[in-house]
Order: structure tokens, then C-alpha cells, then sequence
């Protein structure tokens, strides 16, 4: 189907993205992106694979030598690590705080796995003696677990889980895309042997790119699986004895070799997100973890005062919210979608809906990357109180904003 704008030069509206990602990028990434394409095996780009391993190292707070990129959105780097560790039959056991809980099963479930899960009401976290139990009944080989998990605002404590496979020599995987860079993650020290992240969210990158980082028994499991392509396959390379890894594009034994000193040809490196990759991770390192982490926590509180002091309710247990994003009831008699929209129509910011049992009953503000700013919160406090006036919401008129500038010194 073609219209009249077909063939119009491309031109999106400029828009705020307050939702829980994808977020307005970072400038200087956006720069990146558009940096000349040079070809997979120049000297440069290799140099600049192995400039952005060693980045990421520090966005994971890892000594992990196995630190690379999977090219994909964030689920592909879920999806890589759940199915280049499990084969069929081996037990997974995951806790489900929300919606992307679910997706870890879905895809452990399609591997063949056998999937034990903890599940737990929305709006709150996994307990750690709930994990040792389920960890001492079903024995399982690898515990998966997300860490902020966007579609309920709650952030799953890390460490103790960490300690407790350390303890029953269980391999311990976490989905951190929208927690990194909003909340410390901190791999090495949280004995985490898989980390898969995104850029759409706190790291400020289009999404497109999944920063993923193993540690060395975790890439030793996934190579006794090494099996490689007939046409690349040379003399000196040995298969690993144990059953293939189902998926070619996901086959992090072989994403290794790419990303390795052999550089085994497997994929095309996706350049300008690599690029973007660099950008996103150089921005976090400069500003330094913990300050990023700081700015992204006052974002929230300020967010957060914000919404209470219209007086509207929040969503979830306050003391495992992730910093970078909050819930937020919808008033009573409000047609959460019509207010969604007038936001996006008259002042261009976006707000998010809700999965699941949380749809059509809160939205989810987000504060992240280039939008964790003063400004930002200030402008989209204003927009929604205004928009929720003229739909005659029964709220707190006149303090929100001021409420939120209280989390700032000027
Ligand atoms: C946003 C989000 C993702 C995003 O996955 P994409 O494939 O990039 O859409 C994954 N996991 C979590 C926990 C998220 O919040």
C-alpha cells in the first residue's frame, strides 16, 4: 500500500519517550550511527570489536573475557544464552516476577528444558529462601532470572541468588535490559555467569543490539557444544562432545570464534550498531557507574513525588522499584489510552501502557538514559497534570512539578 508520503524524505516527529523504552537516544549515539561502514575483517573494525568487548567488561563490572555483542534486540541475547546452555531435558528454574519471567520460559520451554518456575505476584520480587528451596528440590542446571522487569517496575535483588548458586554449583543467568545502567549490576561480584542487556533503555541507544557477557564455566558449557560449519571447518578444529547447539544464528560457541582470536566467520558484524554499541558503553564509562545510577535515582524519586503529590497511587512494592521506571494507577473513571494519546498528540511525549493483568489499570513512566533529566520529569509532570485536568481527573492540581524540583538543587 503506498500513500502520499511514500516517497517523502524520511522525517519522524520529534518526540519525548517517557515510557519504559525504547527512550530517546544519546546524541553523541546518534552521531555514532551515521560514522562510515568498513568492511568485518578490516584491522580497525576487529580493533573496534575488541574495543567494545573491553567496554562492555566495564558496563558488567566483569573480568569476563567472553564479552561481546549479539546482533539483535534484546530477546536475541536472551535467547542465545538460554538456548547455547540448555539442551533438551536439562532443568531451568526461573523465578516470574512479570511479563519478561514468562518470556524466559516460553523460550527455555521451545529448547525442550524442563521448566520449574517460582511465581510471584506482580509487583513484588522473589524472596532468596524461595530460590534455595526450589534450588534443593529440583536440582536444576541453571537458574534464570530477569532483574528489572519493566512490565512491573520491580527490581529482583541479585547477590544473595548469586551466593546460593555459587553454593549448589548452578549456573546463574540474568536478563538485565532494563535494569543496567538505572540500577547496579554488578557481575562478577554477584558471582552472575550469563548477562544479556539491550541499549533501548538506561544504556540510551536504539535498540537493535544486545550486549551479552559469560563467564568462563559458562562459555566452558557452551563450547562442549562447539560445532563447526562445514566450509569454514579447518583441520585443527575439534567438535565439542556434546549435543549441537539448536540454533546457527544463536550459537554462541560460534559467536565466540567470531568474537575470538581465530575470528571464524559466522554472521556480518552489525557495524553501525556496533558503533552505537561503543557510544552507549563510552557514555556510562565517563559518567561513571555509580553516577549514572545516582542520576537515574533521582529521576525516579523525583517522577515518583511527582505522581504522589498529584495525588495519584503507585503501583508495586516501593522498596524493590527499579529506579528508572514507575507505575502509576490510572484515576478512577479515566480512559487511560484517550490520556496516552493526548499526551502523544499535543505535547509529543509518550508515556506506557501495561501487559497482562496490569493492562488498562496503570501506566509506566520511564526515566531513562538521555531522558533521566530534570527537565524531562518536570515537562512530563506538567503535560500529564494539564491533560488530566481538562479530562476533569479527580487530582491534586498545582504541586506536582514542584514536588519533583525538590529532588534538585536548581
Ligand atoms: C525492554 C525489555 C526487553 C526488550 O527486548 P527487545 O527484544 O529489545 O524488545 C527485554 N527484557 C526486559 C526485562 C525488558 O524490560
Amino acid at each position: 500500500m503506498t500513500n502520499n508520503t511514500t516517497f517523502e524524505t524520511l522525517n519522524p516527529p520529534q518526540r519525548m519517550l517517557m515510557g519504559p523504552g525504547p527512550i530517546n537516544a544519546y546524541p553523541r549515539v546518534h552521531q555514532a550511527l551515521s560514522s562510515s561502514l568498513i568492511g568485518q575483517y578490516d584491522p580497525v573494525m576487529t580493533g573496534y570489536m575488541n574495543q567494545v568487548q573491553q567496554l562492555y567488561r566495564g558496563v558488567f563490572q566483569t573480568q569476563n573475557q567472553q564479552t561481546m555483542l549479539v546482533d539483535g534486540t534484546a530477546r536475541s541475547g536472551i535467547e542465545a544464552v538460554l538456548v547455547s546452555i540448555l539442551q533438551p531435558g536439562d532443568k531451568v528454574l526461573i523465578p516470574v516476577i512479570g511479563r519478561f519471567g514468562h518470556l524466559l520460559c516460553e523460550i527455555a520451554q521451545r529448547v525442550g528444558a524442563k521448566v520449574k518456575t517460582i511465581d510471584i505476584e506482580w509487583g513484588e520480587v522473589c524472596p532468596p529462601e524461595a530460590i534455595e528451596k526450589a534450588i534443593k528440590e529440583f536440582q536444576p542446571k541453571l537458574l534464570a532470572t530477569v532483574q528489572g522487569d519493566t512490565s512491573t517496575t520491580m527490581n529482583q535483588p541479585l547477590k544473595q541468588m548469586g551466593e546460593i548458586c555459587q553454593r549448589y554449583d548452578v549456573l546463574f543467568y540474568c536478563d538485565a535490559t532494563a535494569s543496567v545502567a538505572g540500577n547496579h549490576l554488578k557481575t562478577d561480584e554477584w558471582h552472575l555467569d550469563a548477562v544479556s542487556v539491550g541499549l533501548q533503555k538506561c544504556l540510551g541507544g536504539p535498540s537493535g543490539s544486545a550486549p551479552i557477557t559469560l563467564s568462563d564455566r559458562c562459555a566452558e558449557v557452551i563450547n562442549r557444544r562447539k560445532h563447526i560449519e562445514a566450509g569454514i571447518r579447518a583441520d585443527h578444529h575439534v567438535a565439542g562432545d556434546e549435543a549441537m547447539i539448536q540454533s546457527n544464528y544463536f550459537d554462541l560457541a560460534m559467536v565466540m570464534g567470531y568474537w575470538g582470536p581465530e575470528r571464524l566467520n559466522h554472521h556480518t558484524e552489525a557495524t553501525s550498531m556496533l558503533y552505537a554499541a561503543r557510544e552507549c558503553a563510552r557514555l556510562f564509562l565517563e559518567e561513571g557507574a555509580d553516577q549514572v545510577v545516582a542520576r537515574h535515582k533521582i529521576a525516579g524519586d523525583a517522577m515518583a513525588s511527582g505522581l504522589r503529590a498529584m495525588g495519584l497511587e503507585l503501583f508495586g512494592n516501593p522498596q524493590f522499584k527499579m529506579n528508572n521506571v514507575v507505575g502509576v494507577y490510572i484515576p478512577q473513571g479515566i480512559d487511560g489510552e484517550k490520556i496516552r494519546l493526548e499526551l502523544l498528540h499535543r505535547f509529543g511525549i509518550e508515556i506506557g501502557t501495561s501487559f497482562g493483568p496490569l493492562h488498562g489499570k496503570i501506566w509506566r513512566i520511564g526515566t531513562m538514559g538521555f531522558n533521566a533529566r530534570q527537565e524531562c520529569v518536570l515537562t512530563t509532570l506538567a503535560a500529564l497534570e494539564s491533560i488530566l485536568i481538562k479530562h476533569k481527573a479527580k487530582i491534586i492540581a498545582g504541586q506536582a512539578v514542584v514536588a519533583a524540583m525538590g529532588h534538585y538543587s536548581q
